[in-house]
């Protein structure tokens, strides 16, 4: 059995369409992220996931039951980490745990056991006492997981838990995820590196589930390297490329994006062959943002992501 299992979904905000016939299902003890762009429908299935948005329709199972008819007793399986903090900055580490147990019916030595359970396996032992808002973005986001765990959910959903974070404690963020075995963990991000890190990923856009893989699937729909050419007239080069080599380029933000095997004998031969219509080559192994080029023809800053995202050129070596 799935824990989560989704099929044709669709959500719209009045005439907006947020989800177009989504459908996928997620197992027991996966890291399973959902990747995409700003307004790409993120926010809205995790809505839906940890029943914030009511659905009407059979189409969203969780652990046995339809959120349509079962929302009250997926809820305890659930915990859930929002993009807002659910901290009390003013309480400290241990405080707002112990709050956190008693909403769950937890108490007395159970739930000292659970605390200490939680600040051990976020290794915030040492931190207990101290008031929250004094702790660093890294921590706090820790300390939101020992309370989302608590519990002992089933499934753990995070939206866009990394956004904010340094890349450090965006790593230890992952390590932490990675670590939960016995529990199923759903997160959104628009981030790729986060992506990388999943069992598997779903690639959204606009509304639509464009992709599902793990990340070296998804990366071998992207054959061989990437060379991004760039040009003073990327519209005259794109043919002549073609032409000498018989490959297609896709023309991304006025850039050249070329897909082939051998890349670094093609960077060599498109300069020795073009040498006054290129002005850089730049050349990389295929990326997570490589395939949502492939499938969608854009780049995620197109669509207004923020700058936590890591840009295209990031992987890649200079070669003039
Ligand atoms: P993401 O989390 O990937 O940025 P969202 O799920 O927030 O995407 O948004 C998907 C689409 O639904 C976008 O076009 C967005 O503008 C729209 N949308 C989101 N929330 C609302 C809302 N409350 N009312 C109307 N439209 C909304």
């Amino acid at each position: 059995m799935f824990p989560i299992k989704v099929e044709n979904l669709s959500y719209a905000y009045g005439a907006r369409q947020a989800l177009v016939d989504v459908t996928f299902s997620i197992s027991q003890g996966e890291v399973f992220g959902f990747l995409g762009p700003n307004g790409s429908g993120k926010t809205t299935l995790f809505k839906i996931l940890s029943t914030l948005i009511p659905v009407d329709q059979a189409a969203v199972n969780i652990l046995g039951h339809e959120l349509g008819n079962g929302v009250q007793r997926v809820r305890q399986y659930l915990g859930v980490v929002f993009q807002r903090p659910s901290l009390d900055l003013k309480l400290t580490v241990t405080e707002n745990l112990r709050h956190q147990g008693h909403l769950y019916g937890l108490q007395g030595k159970p739930l000292k056991q659970r605390i200490q359970e939680a600040l051990d396996q976020f290794e915030l032992t040492d931190r207990a006492h101290e008031g929250v808002e004094t702790l660093s973005g890294g921590l706090q986001r820790r300390a939101e997981l020992a309370k989302a765990t608590l519990h002992h959910p089933k499934v753990l959903l995070l939206d866009e838990p990394s956004t904010g974070l340094d890349p450090g404690a965006r790593r230890s963020l992952r390590a932490y995820l990675n670590g939960l075995r016995n529990t199923t963990v759903v997160l959104t991000t628009h981030i790729l590196e986060d992506a990388e890190a999943c069992d598997r990923v779903a690639i959204l856009n606009a509304g639509e589930l464009v992709a599902i893989g793990t990340p070296d699937e998804l990366k071998d729909q992207v054959s061989g390297d990437i060379v991004i050419v760039d040009s003073p007239e990327p519209e005259q080069l794109a043919p002549k490329i073609n032409q000498r080599f018989g490959y297609a380029t896709a023309s991304i933000e006025g850039l050249l994006r070329i897909e082939c095997h051998n890349g670094h004998e093609f960077v060599r031969d498109v300069v020795a062959a073009f040498p006054t219509e290129i002005q850089s080559v730049r050349l990389g192994k295929p990326t997570l943002e490589d395939v949502f080029i492939k499938l969608t023809g854009r780049r995620f800053e197109e669509n207004g992501s923020s700058q936590d995202s890591v840009g295209l050129e990031s992987s890649r070596t200079e070669t003039h």
